[in-house]
């Protein structure tokens, strides 16, 4: 029997999580390893007339609780091994806030910002032609991710409806024009404010008035800060790729968007004071939610991380190092297969609405993914509570056992 690698913080953590439920090897190994992994050669002609071969992947990770599902990048760096780590995190987030999903993620090693539309919806469409017998509505569905957008996924839909008929549970995070939902655009954003709520209940405070500084602007850090500012919360530091700032008493999101939709970045913004990316990590704020990369609290920094909460509304910005010192400091790290659930819920939304051929309003929308996120954020609080365990560990477990518990029952 070959020992599986631990190659990402997430095989880590899925490791752990494995190891403190009493799972041998070849169950940590299943779990780890994805069902099916695919790289498309992907030859591009050109506006000028020059061909250009790019590399597609899908990884689809597990199906044991329904479809495979997650979101497709197109960026230079994507690979193989990037989107395994990313697929896992899929199944265990499905599992976690428990809708019948699996878990997925892929995309095209392009620079999309350097493609004209044409080119964009070629190399896309082509993607789909190469594809579209290991997706569709009961096998694999898509969303955006870094990099890829509604129209994007509007050109998927299209050319997989050329083929299969009208499809649109093919893809989420569509337009509204062509079968998306309503509240899809904010719903990981809000996400992140209603599992921050439910864990400020469980130490017995309240967010008003408590400090947060936010890494990221994008859809994620935007939506969070205009719903934290909702309640009351004064968001002391905002940054994105261009530059960082911070204000005592606190912004005014809804005048830092206006200016960020003028200038493109938060850099720039009256009554602020402008600091450096790296230091906005390191401020004295009650909550700090890096919204933006990867791996961004590591061994190096994390003894300046000052925050009493670290909220993981990226997708793994703390490695496995950095977590075992945050929590041996008493820090608490709010885990990303909890905080960002949103996006795939809402995802979830839309491709039920889809196959049902109806539309629900905003309202209900909001209301199904607040009840969502409150029971899944209960059930680790619990778990944390009967456990004595952190909320990582208490989310990876009630996770892990879940997609284990379907893959054992179905059998092999
Ligand atoms: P986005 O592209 O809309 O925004 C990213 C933001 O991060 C931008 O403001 C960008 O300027 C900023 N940024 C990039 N590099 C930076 C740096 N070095 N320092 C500071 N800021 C930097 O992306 P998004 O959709 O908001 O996603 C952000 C993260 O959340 C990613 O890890 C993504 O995988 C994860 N996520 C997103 C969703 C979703 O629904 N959008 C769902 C789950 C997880």
């Amino acid at each position: 029997m070959k020992t599986p690698t631990i190659k990402t913080t997430h095989d880590a953590f899925l490791k752990a999580a494995c190891d403190e439920l009493g799972y041998d090897e070849i169950t940590f190994e299943l779990l780890l390893t994805a069902s099916r992994e695919m790289r498309i050669e992907l030859p591009l002609r050109k506006d000028d007339g020059s061909v250009v071969v790019y590399n597609g992947y899908r990884i689809q990770h597990h199906n044991a609780r329904g479809p495979y599902k997650g979101g497709l990048r197109f960026h230079p760096s994507i690979n193989a091994e990037e989107s395994r780590g990313l697929a896992c995190l899929m199944t265990l987030k499905t599992a976690l806030v428990d809708i019948p999903l699996g878990g997925a993620k892929g995309g095209i090693d392009c620079d999309p910002l350097t493609l004209s539309p044409r080119e964009l919806e070629t190399l896309t469409r082509k993607f789909v032609q190469k594809i579209h017998r290991e997706i569709g509505p009961s096998l694999d569905i898509p969303a955006p991710d870094v990099g890829t957008n509604a129209q994007i996924m509007a050109w998927i839909q299209d050319e997989y409806s050329k083929i299969y008929g009208y499809s649109p549970a093919v893809v989420t995070g569509k337009p509204l024009a062509t079968g998306g939902s309503q509240g899809r655009e904010d719903a990981t954003g809000l996400g992140v404010s209603i599992v921050m709520e439910e864990f400020a209940k469980h130490l017995d405070e309240s967010l008003l008035d408590k400090t947060v500084a936010i890494q990221g602007f994008g859809n994620v850090g935007k939506f969070a800060a205009l719903a934290l500012a909702d309640k009351g919360m004064r968001i002391i530091g905002l940054s994105d790729v261009r530059g960082a700032i911070t204000n005592s008493h606190g912004f005014d999101i809804q005048q830092v968007v206006q200016h960020v939709n003028k200038a493109g970045t938060v850099a720039g913004m009256e009554h602020a004071e402008p600091i450096d990316g790296a230091a906005l990590l390191e401020l004295d704020c009650d909550y700090l939610i890096p919204a933006a990369l990867g791996g961004v609290i590591h061994k190096e920094n994390v003894e300046r991380v000052r925050a009493r909460v670290v909220v993981e509304a990226a997708n793994g910005p703390v490695t496995h190092a950095a977590e075992e010192v945050l929590t041996n400091r008493g820090v608490y790290v709010l885990p990303d297969i909890l905080v960002n659930a949103g996006g795939v819920t809402v995802s979830y939304y839309e491709w039920v609405q889809n196959l049902q051929h109806m539309s629900w309003d905003l309202d209900a929308v909001r209301d199904r993914l607040r009840e969502t996120l409150v029971t899944a954020s209960q059930r680790v609080l619990s778990e944390v509570t009967s456990s004595q365990c952190s909320l990582r560990k208490a989310a990876y477990r009630i996770a892990t056992e879940r997609v284990k518990d379907a893959l054992f029952t179905a059998g092999f």
